[in-house]
């Protein structure tokens, strides 16, 4: 699916998706309004991902906090500005560690977890940003809100919880375009006055920007397949 012959060279191909991302902005006259790529390093050891922190990224994705809490604070201590977005499903046993680490949070998508993460941010002084997960495709193994409702979560997170949301985030399914699951991630945000729009991964990101998206999650394009979990 990716567009482009993938090298072994992480820092390589890190270029040729910033150049697509930079594309396809210009293409949705969006230069004013740069997309945040997030580089997923989940599955990667810190001597995969120091050439792309040695090319100057800073914005990397993992989805088990436990991973991260392993290679990244290593990592944060050699290389400046770190920025860590927590990109996978969340257990409310979790909601402390992944609130000390990580500086983005994409997937708040039940109460039980807002309200833990709201603990957390209380107890800790420490806030990352938060985005709520939608489950667009209605899939039954994935985590996220259902679409009918977002709205309400919304809500509640913020008045009940007390949590400032960012945005929305989703992960479309597998066999579908994913344009459509785009579009209403972007209807859903603006109803509930979010900017934030997380979404796009490496086979899909550039058509991602059109749409909006202010944080594409792209793995496999910048460091290689991953072996199979
Ligand atoms: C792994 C992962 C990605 C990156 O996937 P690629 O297809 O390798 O770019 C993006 N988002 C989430 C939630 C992921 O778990």
């Amino acid at each position: 699916m990716d567009p482009h012959p993938l090298s072994a060279d992480a820092r390589a191909n890190l270029d040729v998706v910033l150049h697509a991302i930079r594309r396809a902005e210009r293409a949705a006259h969006r230069e004013a309004e740069p997309v945040t790529l997030i580089a997923v390093s989940k599955t990667f050891d810190a001597e995969d991902i120091q050439p792309v922190l040695d090319a100057g990224h800073r914005v990397f994705g993992e989805n088990r906090v436990q991973e991260a809490q392993g290679k990244w604070p290593a990592l944060r201590e050699a290389y400046e500005g770190v920025e860590l977005h927590l990109i996978g499903p969340l257990q409310s046993n979790k909601a402390a560690d992944a609130v000390a680490l990580f500086d983005v949070i994409h997937t708040i998508d039940r109460p039980k977890i807002a309200g833990a993460i709201a603990k957390e941010i209380e107890a800790q002084g420490r806030a990352p940003k938060l985005f709520v997960q939608v489950n667009t495709g209605e899939e039954e193994q994935k985590a996220g809100v259902a679409p009918q409702d977002v709205d309400a979560f919304v809500k509640a997170c913020r008045e009940q919880y007390g949590l400032a949301i960012e945005g929305l985030m989703c992960i479309p399914p597998f066999d579908e375009p994913p344009a459509p699951h785009f579009a209403l991630l972007q209807k859903f945000a603006k109803r509930n006055g979010l900017t934030g729009l997380s979404m796009g991964m490496s086979a899909d990101f550039a058509e991602a920007v059109p749409f909006g998206a202010t944080h594409v999650r792209v793995g496999s394009a910048i460091f290689g397949t991953r072996p199979k979990a």
